[in-house]
């Protein structure tokens, strides 16, 4: 098969697979690389049933403890709807960001505009995650105005996956996106509105709570309070039963700015 196949949440690191003709691509919430590349070897996948791997590093398939709840096989046609539903010509567009030129087309997903410069697999899959953008709380949603997928690096720094800047998030290096990296984008510009800087001030109670000595939830997170903060929202939306798991304190912090916009976290 090839698409999506999310598991029920008990608070495991593995919940969301996506899966290239039956081969592992992806496994969020935590990016488990060592299943990458690892083969699906389920003949049927129906709601309820397991999703069996061939773990090449043991000599035993391994029948995943939680059951399938949903199974996407869309990317065709996502395909189809993007090419039904883009702007017929594209428009000459300059990026705010890094004043680079663009023949965009857009395409309309449910309310979120998407740029893009050619209809390929990466704009297909960047807009197979916009229509499901209902999984992200709408306190991140308000931060984002559209998204902008472009095939050239970021100036001088190629590592940059992602920005955004005045509410729109360009992805560079034609690079794919889902719903964890447009959270992870949208959390920086969150902190921004809520701090008035990306990283969660001294004295918040986000801090607080990354200070305590709980596990940062990935390697990336490690690299600063602003990347820990986006790291950890990222997976409030792809795993919040993992989150809550492994990082208690920062996920009641989260959930508290998700759900009160009174409160200043
Ligand atoms: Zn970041």
């Amino acid at each position: 098969m090839t698409g999506t196949i999310t598991l029920s949440d008990g608070g495991q690191n593995y919940i969301e697979f996506d899966i290239i003709d039956n081969v592992i691509q992806n496994v969020q919430p935590a990016w488990l690389q060592g299943w990458v590349g690892a083969k699906i070897l389920n003949k049927a996948f129906f709601p309820g049933g397991g999703l069996t791997i061939d773990l090449q590093w043991k000599d035993y398939d391994l029948t995943l403890q939680y059951p399938i709840i949903a199974i996407d096989e869309g990317i065709t046609e996502i395909m189809a709807w993007l090419l039904e539903n883009m702007s017929a010509e594209p428009e000459f567009y300059t990026n705010p960001r890094t004043g680079i030129d663009h023949m965009s087309y857009v395409v309309d997903c449910n309310g979120m505009p998407l740029y893009f410069d050619e209809a390929n697999e990466a704009a297909a899959a960047a807009a197979k995650a916009l229509l499901s953008i209902d999984k992200i709380p709408l306190a991140l949603l308000n931060q984002l105005d559209g998204v902008q997928l472009v095939d050239e690096d970021f100036p001088d720094k190629p590592y940059v996956m992602a920005n955004i800047q005045e509410g729109l998030m360009t992805v560079y290096g034609g690079r794919t996106i889902d719903t964890g990296l447009v959270s992870h984008e949208a959390a920086h510009a969150f902190a921004e509105s809520k701090w008035g800087s990306a990283a969660p001030p001294r004295g918040s109670d986000y801090a607080a709570a990354a200070n305590t000595g709980e596990p940062v939830v990935s390697e990336y997170a490690a690299t600063s309070v602003g990347e820990d903060f986006a790291e950890a929202v990222r997976m409030y939306v792809t795993g919040p039963g993992y989150l809550k798991k492994i990082a208690p304190l920062r996920y009641d912090v989260i959930h508290r700015l998700m759900t009160d916009p009174g409160y200043s976290g």
